[in-house]
């Protein structure tokens, strides 16, 4: 098998495998879905609340806004060595005020440790109107998607490669019919045949050009046998950090099913 970078960005990684199968890309987009640990609110203390939200919809929000991750210095609650009662080494404390007019933003949120703070600061919690306000604190562990979607690092997803012919010579009509490419694509095309740049990969060229312009039209789309994996963070990880740690996943799982198989000797 063999694996090669095409697109590396922070929260975003596409990755084009030669010699593998689905059923290998979809082992490791579970892994990432199901396996890799990220923070995320767990428990909250509401101790003040008169904003139109109920305890539970603030618990709610707050539960689903994505936390930045260090998995170094934290162990998941269940591995820890205070067995699970809590302590620094596996959770978060995070506090929340916030007072009225105006609203309440994730960058509001105060952490007991810099490294695990909103990713997102912009994103709203709440609105209070005039003499409104709340007063929450907060918990956060790490836990695994498979427990709850909170938890899930990034979006993944993988395809076959497209293979994309551009014919030199088409007629009035077909050039019409690829009219509906995106300005420009054809000439894209044309310059780059592999089509590997990651507006071809991604973009709407694949759907638009494809269900506009079945094969007879001036490209014609076929499949590779190559797959391209795509990994999108939903910011408490960088993508690389994601894809390493689910590799990470991969061989303890191996190793333990060796290890049972040789107890099974
Ligand atoms: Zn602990």
């Amino acid at each position: 098998m063999e694996a090669r970078l095409l697109e590396k960005e922070k929260d975003r990684v596409a990755l084009l495998f030669k010699d593998t199968t689905p059923v290998f890309l979809n082992t490791i987009r579970r892994i990432i879905v199901e396996e890799v640990p990220t923070m995320a609110i767990e428990d909250v203390e509401v101790r003040k609340n008169t904003s139109a939200l109920y305890d539970e919809m603030l618990g709610h929000r707050l539960g689903l806004l994505p936390l930045t991750t260090d998995l170094k210095s934290y162990n998941l609650l269940e591995e820890c060595k205070c067995e699970g009662k809590g302590c620094a080494r596996c959770q978060v404390k995070l506090t929340l005020e916030g007072k009225g007019p105006g609203i309440v933003y994730a960058s509001d949120i105060k952490s007991a440790d810099s490294a695990i703070k909103p990713a997102f600061p912009k994103m709203p919690i709440v609105q209070l109107l005039k003499g409104q306000s709340i007063e929450i604190e907060a918990t956060a562990v790490l836990g695994k998607g498979k427990v709850h979607s909170k938890w899930i690092p990034a979006h993944v997803y993988y395809k076959y490669k497209p293979k994309l012919t551009v014919l030199e010579k088409v007629d009035e009509k077909t050039r019409e019919k690829a009219e509906v490419c995106p300005p420009g694509t054809l000439g894209l095309l044309r310059q780059n045949k592999d089509a590997l740049s990651s507006p071809i990969v991604d973009g709407y060229l694949g759907q638009v050009c494809v269900e506009e312009n079945p094969s007879e039209g001036a490209v014609i789309v076929e499949q590779d046998k190559d797959i391209i994996l795509f990994i999108e963070t939903f910011g408490q990880l960088d993508a690389k950090k994601v894809l390493q740690e689910a590799a990470k996943v991969l061989e303890n799982m191996l190793n333990d099913f060796e290890k049972s198989l040789k107890q099974k000797d």
